[in-house]
């Protein structure tokens, strides 16, 4: 096997990861993500502890989730609400199974963000940050989230453009359902692994330099950064949760575009 963070990151991979059928290949996926996390944070000097693994699920079916529950996942990640929601409803038995939802989210759908999700990691405006405020209000709840930042400069990917940032943090307690717990990113989908560890250098920059003047209440531990094909670099580079779909439960059908809409759709290696 190839170093995963040399010169290639694994974003040419998508259609090459097998589908996870059984319990003893979701059991062998996150074991081997987890031993190549571990490995990412020997190389970096950090401890394995300071990382999390969040299984993403998004596009798969129930049955594959009740897998991964079965393979001990917990905490799944879905990129849509709609999609999410539905699966939290349809899987209530498993009452110790948490819900973080990590993609961009309109506003109409916060009533449901706010009934079934422990996390929430694209909030992107102060929209979406007083309608989530108002239905878990209501709901009696709090919510774990994330300030979700465009790291690419890619016109098209959702997140606040770094130098927006530090405003937005200085708003955010005056939602105290909301509690933030630190920043998020989609690095560019490029084969040049430089170029995407850029994206994750500027993300802990800039959290590093938001903590000398965020909020008291403002929580800026976590950084969530890195998928399948470039967690070991977002590791190297501070992450504190990686967020890993296809190396866990198999390729998706669907090309990315269809989550992250971009000019150049399909052009991308
Ligand atoms: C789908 C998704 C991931 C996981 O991508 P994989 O390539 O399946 O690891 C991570 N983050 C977000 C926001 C996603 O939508």
């Amino acid at each position: 096997m190839p170093e995963p963070s040399d010169t290639q990151t694994r974003h040419d991979q998508h259609g090459r990861y097998p589908q996870a059928a059984t319990v003893d290949d979701f059991r062998h996926n996150l074991a081997a993500v987890r031993a190549r996390m571990d490995v990412a944070c020997h190389r970096a000097g950090r401890d394995p502890g300071g990382v999390r693994l969040l299984p993403v699920s998004k596009t798969k079916p129930e049955a594959s989730l009740r897998l991964a529950y079965a393979a001990g996942c917990r905490l799944l990640g879905e990129n849509k609400v709609q999609e999410a929601f539905g699966k939290w409803e349809a899987m209530q038995d498993l009452t110790d199974l948490h819900w973080s939802v990590i993609g961009h989210l309109q506003t109409n759908k916060a009533k449901l963000v706010a009934r079934f999700a422990s996390e929430f990691q694209a909030l992107d405006s102060l929209r979406v940050a007083e309608a989530l405020e108002r239905r878990l209000q209501a709901e009696g709840r709090a919510l774990d989230v994330f300030v979700q930042v465009n790291t690419s400069g890619e016109a098209s990917k959702y997140g606040l453009s770094p130098e927006n940032v530090q405003g937005f943090m200085k708003e955010l307690p005056s939602f105290p359902a909301l509690r933030v717990r630190g920043l998020m990113t989609l690095a560019l989908f490029s084969a040049e692994a430089e170029r995407v560890r850029q994206c994750f250098i500027l993300l802990r920059n800039l959290r590093d330099q938001l903590r000398q003047s965020a909020p008291a209440s403002i929580g800026l531990e976590e950084l969530s950064m890195g998928m399948s094909g470039d967690f070991e670099i977002a590791i190297e580079e501070g992450a504190t949760v990686v967020r890993v779909g296809q190396a866990i439960f198999g390729a998706r059908a669907m090309p990315d575009s269809y989550y992250w809409p971009t000019e150049t759709a399909g052009t991308q290696a």
